[in-house]
């Protein structure tokens, strides 16, 4: 009886907010994943926690504009809704909710959103306006939504970092970081790596393992910063990728590291204008 009346309860989507709030009345204990669309393995991961650990699950696709600092980069990020949906389907979500702008930039922020000064590292650093992007939309979903737990990667481990910081403490929610989902050959999957021909993504895969290799280094090294200055000149001359950072960073506070306990190897570096991140 119980696997029939789970056979036709339909997944719900919800186009606006209206939708939004109507389907949402009287639940509680629902679990959020906000996504950017382009499902993969890393997203399908965060759902599955979520529908273990919640009672009903919400996922987002929202590609939002505020956090892109590159206009083409926005154009060109790969969308795919009725895959997306189709997986979503499968899965047994409870809620898509697949907004427009207007729902999610309805209302004005009484003040804008600026990191301090030392949160300016990494992609801040490198992507001028991205995380603002971010968290103001985070803390608009978040209000819209008011999930209990939210679902984020730590794949993206600045950004669960910041929206951590930002959104427990304003509401009632939890963050919940999940691991990264990586391939066979230790790329971390990513909706950008659609983007990427077959010899990128091979290439993209041999630097996955090449911060494996380095990280592991660090264990007998009594200068982890010479290594890290080395592999950078290597990977550029090697690769022939546009490399932004190369840094080991505590990952309790992301300071400035030299020494493996409690730290993170993080990249950041283009492949012929296809910005991929990671961290080891
Ligand atoms: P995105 O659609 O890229 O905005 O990602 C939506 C969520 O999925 C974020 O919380 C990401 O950190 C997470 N995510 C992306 N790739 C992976 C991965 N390979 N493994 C685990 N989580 C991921």
């Amino acid at each position: 009886m119980f696997y029939l009346l789970n056979y036709f309860i339909q997944m719900k989507i919800l186009l606006n907010n209206n939708d939004l709030n109507e389907a949402l009345y009287n639940v509680s204990d629902l679990g959020f994943v906000p996504t950017m669309g382009s499902l993969h393995q890393g997203h399908v991961s965060l759902i599955k926690k979520s529908l273990k650990r919640c009672n009903k699950t919400i996922v987002s696709i929202f590609v939002n504009p505020t956090q892109f600092n590159k206009k083409n980069d926005y154009i060109n990020y790969p969308r795919n809704n009725r895959r997306d949906l189709s997986i979503l389907k499968r899965l047994k979500v409870n809620f898509v909710y697949l907004p427009k702008k207007n729902d999610v930039y309805f209302f004005k922020r009484k003040s804008l959103i600026k990191l301090p000064k030392k949160d300016r590292i990494l992609c801040a650093k490198f992507r001028k306006g991205h995380f603002e992007g971010v968290i103001d939309v985070m803390d608009r979903l978040t209000k819209i939504i008011k999930p209990k737990k939210i679902f984020m990667g730590e794949k993206d481990f600045q950004q669960l970092y910041l929206v951590k910081e930002f959104i427990q403490k304003r509401y009632n929610t939890k963050i919940i970081s999940c691991k990264t989902i990586r391939d066979t050959n230790k790329l971390a999957f990513s909706s950008r790596n659609k983007l990427l021909d077959k010899i990128e993504l091979i290439k993209a895969g041999k630097i996955s393992k090449e911060m494996i290799l380095l990280k592991n280094k660090f264990v007998k090294s009594k200068n982890i910063k010479k290594l890290i200055f080395e592999k950078k000149k290597d990977l550029i001359n090697s690769f022939d990728i546009k490399l932004d950072y190369l840094e080991l960073r505590n990952i309790l506070n992301l300071k400035s590291s030299n020494k493996i306990k409690d730290s993170k190897l993080f990249i950041a570096y283009s492949i012929n204008k296809v910005r991929l991140i990671d961290n080891f």
